[in-house]
């Protein structure tokens, strides 16, 4: 399904999204608006805005035009009928959980999901939440995983930091045919290379601080529905929140329960930054995308260098499906090096690459994956993740590929 083709492509939709949303002085940027209260000349207006009968913003922590400016060009990237954006990633996943979970439920992940994801599911497993953590490379492995109380299936797409590629199309078929929530993070592909609506994802998160923003001066997270989901099914839906169409429950009750009550929103001063850098989001990803698979061809065949993991080399267990289904093979890799060379000496010898933990900036960062980001998992989970004491996380950005290689190569011979 390749719903794009009726309309502009990406980036022309993107870079005039602002104008269109029809700014008070046709300001091609949508102005910052920094009240935090919001102001009304007849008391019925105001009323209206409280109880959701009209458009308005009344206190900054629910909305404001900045953020929700934002929030609409998110929508439209993602051919989805309603976001809501956060402070970070992290709250965004939080705000979903959290909304729509109660104790005595159960959810179906990844075993291999962003670190800070894994260690939030394990404390929702304090609060009654039951949580398997699967091999979503293969349908079967979910399927097994689901029982009555299952109420949704939450996966990323390309993982990190060994790239496994989530069974995306058959794990929708089966949410689908159980009536759960499918929940996909799509932080690592962005709506550029993949729309999980075409796999019938129901909720998409969205790390706006990496790839979308991608200049690494900002955080957010976004939460984003596609409205294929009949929240008149869900068992978990609030009362207060069964108004109006039913395809909008969910999202009104992330938006109350997830933002306004636990108050991590996003600053109309980052959704300014955020909403700019997504301009430029096509332009970037495609050179990330080139300079990544370029940078990973030549770590296969150098002869100091391991295993390399990347869903755009062919070796790759899963590259198959990631040709199908994205657009590019994003930007993050990693590898290990031959027995006898330091991982760490060798770090220290890169020139250009940036020694981090950030990912999806303009900039190339490496980082030692088992000493840091992955190092409170403890060595046995590591090893059930396939993660080597020396495996380095490469996380390209838009530099000259020659310069990036000619680094590497020096790093490695030295
Ligand atoms: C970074 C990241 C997050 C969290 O986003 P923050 O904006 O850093 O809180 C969530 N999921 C994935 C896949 C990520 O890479």
């Amino acid at each position: 399904m390749n719903t794009r083709k009726s309309r502009n492509g990406f980036t022309t939709e993107v870079v005039h999204a602002h104008r269109r949303n029809s700014t008070e002085h046709g300001e091609l940027h949508y102005p910052i608006t920094t009240s935090a209260a919001y102001g009304y000349g007849k008391v019925q207006d105001l009323i209206d805005v409280f109880q959701g009968k009209k458009p308005g913003d009344v206190y900054a922590r629910q909305s404001t035009p900045t953020v929700r400016a934002l929030e609409e060009m998110i929508t439209h990237m993602e051919w989805g009928t309603g976001t809501v954006a956060f402070a970070t990633g992290m709250a965004a996943i939080d705000a979903v959980l959290f909304a729509l979970l109660c104790s005595g439920d159960h959810i179906v992940s990844s075993k291999f999901l962003f670190g800070n994801t894994d260690s939030l599911l394990k404390t929702f497993q304090r609060f009654g939440v039951s949580v398997s953590f699967v091999d979503v490379t293969d349908l079967a492995n979910v399927m097994d995983a689901v029982t009555p109380n299952t109420r949704m299936v939450f996966t990323e797409t390309i993982a990190n930091p060994v790239t496994q590629v989530a069974d995306l199309v058959e794990i929708g078929e089966l949410c689908r045919a159980h009536g759960l929530v499918y929940i996909v993070d799509n932080t690592m592909t962005s709506p550029y290379l993949f729309l999980p609506k075409c796999v019938g994802a129901h909720l998409i998160v969205n790390s706006l601080t990496k790839y979308i923003n991608g200049h690494g001066n900002a955080l957010g997270g976004a939460v984003t529905d596609t409205g294929l989901y009949d929240w008149s099914q869900y068992s978990n839906i609030d009362q207060r929140y069964k108004k109006g169409d039913a395809s909008r429950w969910g999202m009104l009750q992330i938006r109350k329960l997830g933002l306004r009550d636990k108050g991590a929103s996003l600053s109309p001063d980052a959704a300014n930054r955020i909403a700019i850098g997504a301009e430029t989001l096509e332009l970037r990803m495609v050179r990330i995308c080139a300079n990544a698979l370029k940078l990973a061809q030549y770590l296969e065949g150098h002869p100091n260098v391991g295993r390399v993991y990347y869903p755009g080399l062919e070796s790759h267990p899963q590259h198959k499906r990631a040709k199908s289904l994205f657009r590019g093979s994003s930007g993050l890799m990693s590898f290990e090096l031959k027995h006898g060379i330091d991982h760490l000496e060798f770090l220290n010898r890169l020139q250009i690459s940036v020694m981090g933990s950030n990912l999806g900036d303009t900039r190339t960062m490496v980082i030692p994956v088992a000493d840091t980001i992955f190092h409170e998992m403890g060595p046995e989970r590591r090893a059930s993740m396939g993660i080597a004491d020396s495996l380095i996380r490469v996380s390209t950005g838009i530099e000259d590929a020659e310069d990036l290689i000619a680094d590497f190569e020096q790093a490695l011979s030295g």
